[in-house]
């Protein structure tokens, strides 16, 4: 039984990896998130979907778990293709949990995490060299339904907070981040339909208008920030080193 990451957007962000697991599967298990031209990886496969958004469940875990199990004990070659990257937010822990209580090996297959799609969409290093030394993935929303963020990293990304967005900033606030620190918004990263906007942080909550509805990541601090010409210009600009005299 193989966890495939299926990468944020397009079909083409699979590892080659992955493709080639869903090109040997009977049965694929998928998200909502993943995109439907992936099927052209295992046309003959049996596609069965059991999307979940957020916290609005539209298959509940226990089902999912016992639908992989079910076909792994009946001897299918069986996918769990997740979006994103399986062990980023992913219930990864409670499936694989059920399965290894049936004796079930498995193996998991990484894919490109949206935070990770959002840097090269938005061309923005999480890492810079200076200030940039860590990276946080968070998510804005605690199983109970509040929203918790601190300041935790130099960078901090946060997953499912597009429709909490003015909680976020307070408490991002309230963590000691100032209220200009730099704040860069992606959703649908990867896709043709991606939109990436730019804010301070005191003034987060304008970005809904953008990005409600849509899977959206938030970045803070310096992984937020465009790469500046300055630095570059500067160094081009430097008188050139004298040789030495003969
Ligand atoms: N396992 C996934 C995350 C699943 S949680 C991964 O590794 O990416 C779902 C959240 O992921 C969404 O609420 C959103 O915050 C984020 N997300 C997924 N795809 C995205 C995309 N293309 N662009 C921006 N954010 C995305």
């Amino acid at each position: 039984m193989i966890f495939v990451g299926a990468g944020p957007g397009a079909a083409e962000y699979i590892t080659v990896r992955g493709a080639r697991c869903l090109a040997q599967a009977n049965v694929v298990l998928h998200d909502a998130l993943t995109d439907p031209a992936l099927r052209q990886w295992a046309p003959g496969a049996q596609w069965i979907h059991v999307g979940k958004r957020g916290y609005r469940d539209s298959t509940v875990q226990t089902e999912i778990n016992a639908l992989m199990v079910r076909h792994a004990l009946a001897g299918a070659r069986v996918v769990r293709l997740k979006g994103g990257d399986p062990s980023v937010f992913g219930r990864l822990e409670e499936e694989l949990q059920a399965l290894h209580a049936h004796g079930i090996t498995t193996e998991v297959v990484p894919g490109i995490t949206a935070a990770l799609a959002a840097a090269a969409a938005s061309q923005r290093p999480l890492t810079r060299r200076g200030g940039g030394r860590s990276v946080s993935f968070a998510t804005a929303v605690t199983q109970s339904g509040d929203v918790a963020a601190g300041r935790r990293a130099d960078t901090e990304v946060f997953y499912m907070a597009g429709a909490r967005l003015a909680e976020l900033s307070r408490r991002l606030q309230a963590a000691g981040w100032p209220p200009h620190a730099p704040v860069h918004v992606v959703s649908r990263a990867l896709w043709p339909d991606q939109i990436a906007s730019d804010h301070v942080l005191g003034e987060l909550a304008t970005a809904a208008v953008l990005h409600t509805g849509r899977p959206t990541v938030v970045t803070v601090g310096v992984g937020a920030t465009p790469v500046a010409l300055n630095s570059l210009l500067a160094e081009r600009h430097q008188p050139p080193v004298p040789s030495p005299e003969p």
